[in-house]
């Protein structure tokens, strides 16, 4: 046996905890910002079906550049989009692993606006590329000036800004993403994780024609209810899209991954369907803790930011000790927590309103 410590780790991975969300399994699990619905047995049953038939031919290696998948991506995200501008991997995670990989490195520079989602330092890290965090102001809201200066300032090789920023819920105005973009010469990558729950907010995919270092991330992990599979997406410049060709692993989607997600594409009005509900439960709960005296950051997302907490370690365990699951992210005083079903949006308000002014539990 030996330990992690007596291992010649590349020196940037040293003393690293690896991205780590407790997998309880909890009744109520709103830590990781699913959609908590199950996905329709109509799509179960065509999911199936295509996967029954990918099966058979799963003795050959898939098709490498998965053209079919992309080409219902290309149709789902609109905008006049061509397949050759869509990309996929396992996770938008691995699609932006995948464009660190081609466009940041040793002695290369990625910024973000910051908090933000905890996996952008730790692929910068195992890509060798110097994170460079900058704090948003308080209200966690990027303004144009503001982001414009501060990329022509520091000039990174690689920006994303992610909208709804994921740990705060804060929209992304597209006039950030243009400043943005007409502010330093890198590539920039907004990330869409949660676009469909921002009912308010136009894509960037809008101001793709004639920018071709913008890169729009997506996934079918969160709104689409499809987290299990792993996919994620990509819009861009066809020339992007080659670019991570270059460091993609061969035949890195497998049949089955892209057959249960033509599947799920096809279906996508189904798959969205409890995007709706989903914005009604985050407004129930951001009304209740407002009404019991938390302060609950404005979200285009599926998920709170919640402060007011006396001692947010406390509450999370509390929380946990009775089966419900939720975020903390060290910010101090906060939490996070994601919209789940009707039910259990109920059980956490009430859960919450039980452990009294602060959420401290009382033992
Ligand atoms: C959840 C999330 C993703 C999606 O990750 P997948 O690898 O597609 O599951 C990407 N970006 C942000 C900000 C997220 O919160």
């Amino acid at each position: 046996m030996t330990s992690l410590s007596d291992l010649p780790l590349r020196d940037n991975l040293v003393g690293k905890l690896p991205y780590g969300a407790p997998q309880d399994p909890v009744p109520v699990s709103l830590n990781v910002n699913e959609n908590t619905h199950p996905i329709p047995e109509e799509v179960v049953e065509d999911v199936v079906a295509e996967l029954s038939r990918a099966v058979r031919g799963v003795n050959r290696y898939p098709d490498r550049d998965f053209g079919e998948l992309r080409a219902a991506l290309a149709g789902y995200l609109g905008h006049g989009l061509s397949a050759d501008q869509i990309w996929a991997a396992n996770g938008s995670n691995e699609v932006l692993q995948q464009i660190l990989q081609a466009f940041g490195g040793p002695g290369r520079r990625l910024l973000s606006f910051t908090p933000t989602y905890s996996m952008y330092p730790l692929l910068a890290a195992g890509t060798d590329t110097e994170w460079v965090p900058v704090p948003r102001p308080d209200d966690y809201v990027l303004r144009p000036d503001f982001v414009a200066r501060t990329l022509a300032e520091q000039r990174p090789d690689v920006a994303i800004i992610c909208g709804p920023n994921n740990p705060t819920g804060t929209s992304l105005d597209l006039e950030v993403v243009e400043a943005a973009a007409d502010a330093f010469d890198g590539i920039l990558i907004v990330d869409e994780a949660y676009h469909e729950f921002d009912a308010e907010h136009e894509s960037a995919l809008r101001l793709l024609p004639g920018r071709p270092r913008l890169l729009v991330s997506r996934t079918m992990s969160k709104a689409f209810a499809f987290a299990g599979v792993r996919l994620g997406y990509l819009a861009a410049d066809p020339a992007v899209v080659d670019a991570l060709r270059l460091v993609r692993l061969p035949y890195h989607l497998s049949a089955l991954t892209q057959a249960a997600a033509i599947a799920a594409v096809r279906h996508a009005d189904r798959m969205l369907a409890t995007v709706d509900d989903i914005r009604g439960q985050r407004d129930r709960l951001s009304d209740a803790l407002t009404k019991m005296g938390y302060t609950v950051h404005p979200s285009g997302s599926n998920f709170l930011l919640v402060g007011g907490f006396a001692n947010p370690g406390a509450t999370f365990d509390a929380l946990r000790r009775q089966g419900i699951l939720i975020r903390e992210l060290g910010i101090p005083g906060h939490l996070r927590m994601t919209a789940g079903t009707e039910s259990e949006t109920s059980t956490l308000i009430s859960a919450i309103s039980d452990l009294g002014p602060g959420g401290a539990p009382s033992e």
